[in-house]
Order: structure tokens, then sequence, then C-alpha cells
């Protein structure tokens, strides 16, 4: 297959109310070119220098991509446009070409990953953009021999819970039971997976999901920063070839991924805030770092490939990378680590030194990941 490295760009928002009253500087730089992000350190009152246990430096990273989404102003800023055109486009391509994708978005709460995945009315994220998009292609590429099949899911990740989101709410909540199974490996059992004929299908299902997380959050105390939202887009092609009286399907499936706050991952470098909130450890989240901790360790994979011999090599790291033990990773297993371009927007924050050398640091380490993508295509006839 042909997966190759995981896509990884790092995306820095513009400042909030918050942070405008507060004054706070703006700690991130990008080389307007566009790969590189310096991370500066905050100026500190001498007692803070005192107190501090590490001290914090300029760190430079470089990425697939940088987007300055910081300053309109500036010549480099990047729109939600810019986003879309850089990788959202190129997935679809690949998804018509018959590849399983998975864009997810990493990053503290309030750093821009819904409106990264989702955006708002006027400014449309890679969610929308891409379901329109997929439609535009569909209509453009109509010639009578292919048929398309599109499929919405959209479900919800809370509390090691799996909650379908184009379904009404009841109370008690209806969970849903994860299934594996030889021909279509790890699913999500009964989940709502609606057949939709336009974009303004899709829309209508993507606001009563985002209605059904929002409810919730008001209810719950911030649900949606601790919960992962999984938009699926399936995308079948029938092609028919008249001259050999011949059939090909080609299945697709694209994963739009909007984790839970990484600030909930239950660093080890814990504040007393976070030992705080440790009974509230988001297990899917930690189990993602630890996965990704795995996937992108060279020595161990080589070590792994040695003892088992290279024709075992992706069974034997599907054993020792640690897949199972949350429910987000289990599910997105393949995109991960297996059959799938996958891409991830780092999201961060201008002014938070910690949190955002921490998410910098995340995205650095996924670099490293390597899929291993195949065109799913079968001759059904
Ligand atoms: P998260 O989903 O990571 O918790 P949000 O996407 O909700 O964060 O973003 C937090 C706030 O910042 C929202 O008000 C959002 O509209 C705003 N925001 C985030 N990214 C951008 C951006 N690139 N440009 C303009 N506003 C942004
Ligand atoms: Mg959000």
């Amino acid at each position: 297959g042909d997966g190759g490295n995981v896509k990884v760009v790092v995306r820095v928002r513009k400042f909030i109310r918050r942070e405008l009253e507060a004054r706070s500087p703006c700690l991130v730089e990008m080389d307007p070119n566009g790969q590189q992000t310096i991370l500066h350190p905050p100026e500190l009152t001498p007692e803070e220098t005192n107190n501090r246990r590490k001290q914090q430096e300029q760190r430079d990273f470089t990425f697939d991509k940088s987007f300055w989404s910081h300053n309109e102003k500036d010549a480099h800023y990047a729109q939600q446009h810019d986003i879309y055109a850089s990788f959202g486009e190129e997935f679809l391509d690949h998804n018509f070409d018959g590849y399983h994708t998975c864009i997810f978005a990493y990053g503290q709460t309030g750093s821009g990953k819904s409106y990264t995945m989702m955006g708002t009315l006027d400014q449309p994220g890679l969610i929308p953009r891409t379901c329109r998009g997929l439609f535009e292609r569909i209509e453009a590429e109509q010639n009578g021999s292919i048929t398309y099949n599109v499929h919405v899911s959209y479900f919800e990740i809370y509390n090691e819970h799996v909650k379908d989101l184009l379904t009404p709410r009841v109370n008690p909540p209806a969970y849903l039971k994860i299934r594996e199974s030889k021909s279509d490996g790890v699913y999500v059992q009964n989940l709502t997976d609606e057949p939709v004929k336009s974009y303004e299908e899709i829309e209508r299902l993507m606001k009563m999901g985002d209605m059904n997380r929002t409810t919730a959050s008001t209810k719950m105390n911030d649900t949606s920063s601790r919960s992962h939202a999984v938009f699926t887009l399936t995308l079948k092609q029938i092609q028919h070839d008249i001259a050999t009286d011949s059939t090909i399907e080609r299945l697709a499936r694209m994963r739009l991924v909007d984790l839970a706050g990484s600030e909930r991952a239950g660093r080890t470098e814990a504040t007393g805030q976070r030992l705080r909130e440790g009974g509230n450890i988001n297990q899917s989240l930690t189990t993602l770092g630890r996965v990704i901790a795995a996937l992108a360790d060279p020595k161990r994979q080589r070590a792994i490939a040695r003892s088992a011999g290279m024709q075992n090599q992706a069974k034997r790291r599907a054993e020792v990378v640690p897949y199972r033990d949350s429910v987000l990773t289990w599910l997105l297993k393949d995109s991960l680590g297996g059959n799938s371009k996958t891409a991830m927007v780092a999201c961060i924050s201008p002014t938070d030194y910690d949190e955002t050398l921490s998410t910098l640091r995340y995205a650095d380490q996924a670099k490293r990941i390597r899929t291993s993508a195949h065109v799913n295509q079968d001759a059904v006839s």
C-alpha cells in the first residue's frame, strides 16, 4: 500500500476576547512560506522564573504546513478555504480513486478544532467543504456508466460510550455497541448510516448532529470539550464497463474527527489543577497518545519487524499498539496505522506556551507515523 506518512499541519487562531482583554502577547510565529512554526517563551517576572521547574525556551518545529490564521491583515493569512485547498481537495481526489482517508483535529479546548472542522455558517470548515466538493464532483463526473452512492454517519464518543448524533436524543441516553467482523472490520452496531443524494441533505444531517452535540453540552457541563465527534462519509462507486460487461465497485470512507480538548490528556507533568481532574482523564485521548507514540517509534517498529519476519510486520505491529485500550483508537485503528491516508490538523492558541508546546510535540510525533493505504476495489461480476 502507499499511505505514506501522516500529513501534519498546524493552525494558529486569532486572539479571542479573553486574550485581548488580558493583552496577552502572541507567542507563535510562522514562516510566511509555510512550514516552520516557532514558539516563543512568554516574558515572566523574576519570581515566576524562579518558581518554574523547567525553563521555557524558544522551540522550532517543521510541519507539512503551518497555517497562519492569527491576523487577517497579514499577506500569509490562511482562510478556511486555504485549509481545504491545501489538503481537503487532495483527500477528496484520493476518495474518488478508492482510498479511505481520515482528517482529525487535535488541540486544547478553544484552539479552533471545531472552527477548522465544521466552521460557522459564514465560514464553513473542512466538513461542509468536503461534502460540497463531493457532490460537485459527482455532478460533474456523471456519465451514465458510474453510479455513485453516498452515506453519512455522525457519532460521538463520551466517557467511552458511543452515541448516535443522527437520532433524536433519548433519556436515558442510548449507547451503541462496538463490533468487529472479518468483512467489515471494527464498526458501531446499529449506527444510523443515512443515504444522501445532495449537499442539502447532508447539510440538514450535519446540523442535526451538531444540535445533538451542543444541546448536550449546555446540560452536561461542557460535553463538547470532553467528547470526540466522528463524521463519516462513505462513497461507493459502481462502474459498469459495457465492452467487457463487467462491474467494478470502489469504496472509500472519509472520516473527519473533532477530538476532545487535549488538556484532558492527563499529561505526566501534571499541575495541581490537572491532578484534580484526574478522575476525568479521557481514556480515548490518553490511549490515542500511546498509540501515536507506539506507531511513531521507528526503533520499536524495526525490532518488532525483526522478531516477526517482514511478512508479519503489520500483524505484529497491530498486537503491540494498544488500539483496543479505548473506543476511539479501536474504531479508528485503520485510520491511525492502517488502510488510510491520514492527516492531522494541530490547532493552537497564540498565547498558551505550555499547552501549545504540548500540542506541537504531539504533532511532531504524529509526522513519523506511516500508514499503508490501498485502493478498495472489487470486481462484482
Ligand atoms: P475548539 O473546538 O478547539 O474548542 P473552537 O473551534 O470552538 O475551539 O474555537 C474557539 C473560538 O475561537 C471560537 O469562538 C471560534 O469561532 C474562534 N476561532 C477559532 N479558530 C479561528 C480562526 N481560525 N479564525 C477565527 N476565529 C477562530
Ligand atoms: Mg470544539
